[in-house]
């Protein structure tokens, strides 16, 4: 038998596969980062894209370079997807930055930023310290 304290040690160990439920959700509501971003788009514009700047509605012109912006089809401005978010000019990508969000709110016990860049693969160990710095 496991002491309380054991227990709930082992419970902080274990948080990521003890919630495999809301991973699964997780992993299939954000497959990518496309999805990602068209979620920001539905957060940004739940009823449909609004030009900033001339206000016309309607579906925008999306460019496959430039993944994060729409740009308005009446006066060409550039809307940019994570325009007011900590993602915002991040070169990080917003796939990294969901999961790290996930994580992040998933374990009660808390995330450290080496777990964060081994978990998701992130080269640098300061962009990971940045991650949960702004995330926090
Ligand atoms: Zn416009």
């Amino acid at each position: 038998m496991l002491t309380e304290n054991q227990q709930s040690q082992q419970r902080a160990v274990n948080s990521f596969s003890e919630n495999p439920i809301a991973h699964l959700d997780f992993q299939r509501m954000f497959p990518d980062e496309a999805a990602c971003l068209l979620y920001l788009e539905k957060m940004r514009w739940p009823d449909g894209f609004v030009c900033d700047k001339c206000s016309a509605a309607g579906e925008p012109f999306r460019l496959s370079s430039r993944p994060k912006v729409l740009k308005c089809r009446a006066c060409q401005q550039d809307a940019s997807i994570t325009a007011g978010t900590v993602m915002h000019r991040s070169k990080t990508s917003i796939h990294v930055w969901f999961w790290a969000a996930y994580l992040i709110t998933a374990q009660t016990s808390g995330v450290s930023a080496l777990e964060l860049q081994k978990r998701l693969g992130i080269k640098r160990y300061e962009t990971a310290f940045q991650l949960l710095h702004k995330l926090r």
